[in-house]
């Protein structure tokens, strides 16, 4: 790395971003282009000789440019928050700089201490259980995506479980969750063998505004013991992707326990408004946990990407995932003076992001972090007003967080041209590239489309093809605060 070159460079690049974000509103927020359109602009093979900063900067503005969809503008609702900050960027450019990559503790010892100790901060900023600090048995570990926090937690049990019923009984572990759950822990099982008619895939509807139902987990459980099957996984959801669905921890958790059952609390938007005191109660019962997870590249403005899990006992993970080969033997690991995070998760290289996650808390403080989830819900709340207010909209269910999701009301009782006009709504909007909202469908005993608006950049998933084999569902609209 030449430092001069970097400071020139780098110098620029940063102009460059920061003359983006100035101008970042006068893009359509949705792409606009068409599939395949890069190959046209692109050579079919990479340059021989070197080209300048300035050329690749050119085609990035007139090139790369068109093809984002601007997940930072101010008018991105869609999906789920994904707010970056100065301090997020700040963090990852001083990981990109520092270059290092700490899989062991020995590899920079800096970058295994500052994530224990920054993902205590955070344990106790969320009022977690005292188990799930680094203190004793448990801990906090980065991973890359939430789907990546499911996947291993389900393996640390797995593990667990099979070395207490045999290792032949994996045809007969069974996963538990609502079906508001997200596609995650349907990946999880595939990765991890489960068998798919062993996926429990309980029903929750508007009757719990989508929160799963202990006495349907209760009955699913006693079933399959019944027939001679293992539950061995539950997911409990607090702030569900298609309508933020806060299910019934502490309930749910009492019956994993009394059924050796892992409990695992996917938080991975709504956990970073917990830290505000008067939304903590939505993670009541979280003490009924065996694992937590939460992303602080959702809503905490944290840039991507910086999953937080938290387990209350380590050793699950490690005896599932460590290897110990030759080359990466050290004093301090063989001693088991340290924790290697290597071992906590699936890959081996891992980044340096807890200087980001350092940087957000330290550059804003927990006060400014409340304040800035405090705000989106009260944009929410606005919208949700002004939603209820027009008697051509309806607001499908109750707004909890930052999340809206409402549709325009049938004429005629006649849902299914309702649900087509809802999507060409969605269509409509997102054409016009002023805003970008995504949908959902909602099952209500009747079909209906509903759109989703986040509050000041958050959103959710998409679930249309949810639709086909559920008559009783309906498209929502859904806006987020940004
Ligand atoms: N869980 C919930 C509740 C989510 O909303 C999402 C993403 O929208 C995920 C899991 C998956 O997140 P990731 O992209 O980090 O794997």
């Amino acid at each position: 790395m030449d430092s001069e070159q970097l400071r020139e460079y780098g110098h620029r690049m940063v102009d460059f971003i920061a003359d983006y974000y100035k101008t970042i509103e006068t893009f359509p927020v949705l792409s606009q282009v068409q599939p395949g359109y890069l190959h046209n602009l692109l050579p079919d093979s990479a340059p021989d000789q070197p080209e300048t900063v300035e050329q690749v900067l050119d085609d990035v503005k007139t090139k790369i440019l068109p093809g984002i969809t601007h997940w930072q503008s101010p008018t991105f609702y869609a999906y789920y928050p994904s707010n970056s900050s100065v301090a997020g960027f700040l963090g990852e450019m001083l990981s990109a700089g520092l270059g290092i990559v700490g899989f062991s503790w020995v590899t920079s010892p800096a970058a295994t201490e500052l994530e224990m100790i920054v993902l205590d901060w955070l344990a106790k900023l969320l009022n977690l259980p005292e188990q799930f600090l680094s203190k004793g048995n448990g801990g906090g570990v980065i991973q890359g995506s939430a789907s990546e926090a499911i996947l291993v937690v389900m393996i640390g049990a797995r593990e667990k479980v099979l070395r207490r019923v045999g290792k032949n009984a994996l045809g007969k572990l069974v996963v538990y969750s609502s079906d508001q759950t997200h596609s995650a822990l349907q990946k999880a099982c595939q990765i991890a063998g489960i068998h798919p008619e062993n996926c429990r895939v309980l029903k929750a509807d508007s009757s719990t505004n989508y929160a799963l139902r202990p006495e349907l987990l209760q009955e699913a459980v006693s079933k399959d013991i019944e027939a001679g099957l293992i539950p061995f996984f539950l997911c409990g959801n607090v702030g569900t992707t298609s309508s933020t669905a806060v299910d019934p921890l502490a309930a749910l958790g009492n019956i994993a326990k009394r059924n050796e059952i892992w409990f695992h609390v996917d938080a991975a938007y709504a956990g970073s408004a917990c830290i505000c005191p008067e939304y903590r109660q939505y993670i009541d019962g979280v003490e009924t946990a065996d694992s937590f997870n939460m992303n602080a590249h959702k809503w905490f403005l944290t840039n991507f990407d910086c999953s937080l899990l938290w387990v209350k006992d380590q050793y699950v993970l490690t005896e599932a995932l460590s290897t110990n080969p030759e080359f990466l033997k050290n004093k301090a690991s063989q001693a088991n003076l340290v924790v290697d995070y290597k071992d906590w998760q699936i890959p081996l290289g891992r980044r340096f992001r807890s200087l980001k996650l350092w940087m957000v808390l330290r550059l804003y403080g927990a006060e400014t972090l409340k304040s800035y989830i405090r705000n989106h819900i009260k944009l929410a709340k606005d919208l949700e007003q002004l939603v209820s207010q027009d008697p051509n909209f309806e607001v499908v269910t109750p707004r909890i967080f930052s999340l809206v999701c409402f549709r325009i009301l049938p004429v005629d009782n006649d849902e299914k041209e309702c649900n087509d006009r809802n999507r060409n709504l969605l269509d409509a909007v997102n054409s016009s590239g002023k805003l970008f909202l995504s949908h959902t469908v909602s099952f209500v005993g009747k079909n209906r489309t509903t759109l989703r608006h986040r509050s000041a950049t958050d959103g959710g998933e998409a679930r249309e093809g949810d639709m086909e084999g559920y008559p009783g569902r309906s498209f929502t609209l859904a806006w987020q605060a940004v």
